[in-house]
């Protein structure tokens, strides 16, 4: 099987591989992918901040047309590459190929945005002198990526990154190196000075510590846990470093008496349960008002009934598998807290069999669950959610924010009255209405408040408050 190498100034290096398996079928094996070393860790840095000035000086029309010409290659390659991605996450084909799509659109928006660099320039207070702002590249820029969005998350990291001038370290997540090092290869044939973006597969205790842990890189976009968010944290305050943190969410989706009971349904399903509830903006809460209840919940039944948990490259699944046996693990021991803390399993929650070895379980719903439970506390991350109860829409919004988290929030209602006020005063930082809470643009701002998220929004426009660094000068005229 062909090993493929990290990329390290310019060349694909490094012999040491480790299998990627596929979590829909444990036989087969997606690919050899390598891993790095913290002393590879290293040579990346070094070639990012070699590349660097000549990178962050380079003509706007050599940056967009690099990652115009990704923004191509991934378009006409989007059913091999949503494949890989299924084959190596779990979501479904559809899922796959409609993420990978995705990945394509932010290269090109970012594309765009190369082209659309601008500053301000406004008289000084002072006579005579004329004030110039503008935008600068960062430096090298550390990006860590988790293993839930193969391709989308890298993607909206690198793009920016790329197109504001800043060279890159790139650490994917170790259980999904496929995507990662396609769209990778995809960037250096495309026309990628050496240096300029550098893969490093591998551990994140070892090379994701290393880049925490080097002077030489000056910013650090990270998605992952909240415990791996605040290692980032401490060690940028550390070197004085600019980071961006996306961490967990336990997302509300509340649903009001007067909602449309499918509309509301189809929304709470998709929320929880499709990616396999492996959405940092999946909801976990679905906070349901006394006199829809009961009703709710029997439509939510017979609707988890249809849906079907198998090989996410059949033809007909509508949940993939869970992506690995550890979080296999932690989704049936928050099945067991659930029932210990006295909520009723109502459906769902069993672990199944295939034709082939794979982590799968039938998606979870539990009722009768209170907002302190561990399970509306906690982030579980796999298809596993919990109906609470409450009066109406007073208490259904003061259960909605009383969580640490606030990355997404949903409301299923008809009250205009209700919607509005839900948006303004849902402490998230995105807020649906009669929407599921997953499913973002891509040329909008995405991030949310609390323990969600530190840092400036990813995304869209607002991706330019990251990855670059502002100055303002003066001229005497
Ligand atoms: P999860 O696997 O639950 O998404 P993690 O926070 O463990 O969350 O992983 C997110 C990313 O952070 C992965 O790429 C992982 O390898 C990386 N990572 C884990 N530990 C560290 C660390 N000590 N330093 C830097 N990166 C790390």
């Amino acid at each position: 099987m062909t090993l493929h190498q990290n990329l390290i100034a310019g060349e694909w290096v490094g012999g040491d591989g480790i299998a990627n398996v596929n979590p829909s079928n444990t036989n087969d094996v997606v690919g050899e992918y390598a891993r790095a070393s913290a002393e590879d860790a290293s040579a990346a840095i070094a070639a990012a901040k070699a590349a660097f000035p000549a990178w962050s000086r380079s003509g706007i029309l050599e940056r967009h047309a690099v990652l115009r010409k990704t923004a191509d290659e991934i378009l006409v390659r989007k059913d091999e590459l949503g494949r890989l991605l299924s084959r190596e996450e779990g979501k479904t084909l559809a899922e796959g190929i409609g993420e990978t799509i995705r990945a394509s659109q932010i290269f090109d928006f970012f594309a765009g945005e190369c082209l659309r660099l601008a500053g301000e320039t406004l008289p000084s207070v002072r006579p005579n002198i004329g004030v110039e702002i503008s935008r600068e590249a960062v430096g090298v820029v550390g990006i860590i990526t988790p293993w839930n969005f193969p391709i989308a998350i890298p993607a909206w990291k690198i793009a920016p990154a790329l197109a504001y001038g800043n060279t890159i370290v790139f650490k994917p997540a170790e259980l999904v190196p496929g995507c990662s090092w396609a769209i990778v290869d995809i960037l250096h044939r495309a026309g990628l000075p050496k240096g300029v973006l550098n893969l490093v597969m591998g551990k994140g205790s070892v090379v994701g510590q290393a880049m925490l842990d080097s002077p030489d890189v000056q910013a650090i976009t990270f998605t992952g846990s909240v415990g791996t968010g605040k290692r980032v944290a401490m060690a940028s305050v550390e070197h004085n470093r600019k980071f961006q943190l996306e961490m967990g969410g336990k997302n509300p989706f509340v649903v009001l008496d007067d909602a449309d009971l499918s509309v509301a349904v189809e929304a709470a399903v998709n929320s929880a349960f499709f990616s396999t509830g492996q959405r940092c903006t999946a909801s976990s809460r679905v906070i349901v008002t006394e006199g829809i209840h009961d009703k709710f919940v029997a439509a939510m039944g017979e609707r988890m009934k249809g849906l079907v948990v198998d090989d996410a490259l059949k033809a007909g699944t509508h949940i993939g598998p869970v992506v690995d046996q550890s979080q296999l693990n932690q989704d049936t021991d928050y099945i067991a807290i659930g029932k210990q803390e006295g909520a009723r399993l109502a459906f769902g929650g069993e672990l199944i069999s295939r034709d082939t070895p794979g982590f799968y379980l039938q998606p979870a719903l539990f009722t009768e669950a209170t907002n302190a439970m561990r399970i509306s506390r906690e982030e579980i991350f796999g298809p596993v959610a919990a109906v609470i109860r409450v009066k109406d829409y007073d208490e259904a919004l003061a259960v909605a924010n009383d969580t640490p988290f606030g990355l997404s929030s949903g409301i299923a209602t008809t009250s205009l009255k209700h919607a509005t006020h839900f948006k303004r005063n849902s402490e998230a930082g995105m807020v649906m209405v009669n929407l599921p809470t997953a499913g973002v643009d891509f040329h909008v701002p995405f991030g949310g408040r609390k323990g969600s998220s530190h840092g400036p929004r990813e995304q869209g426009k607002y991706a330019a408050e990251f990855y670059t660094t502002v100055k303002t000068a003066y001229t005497l005229a």
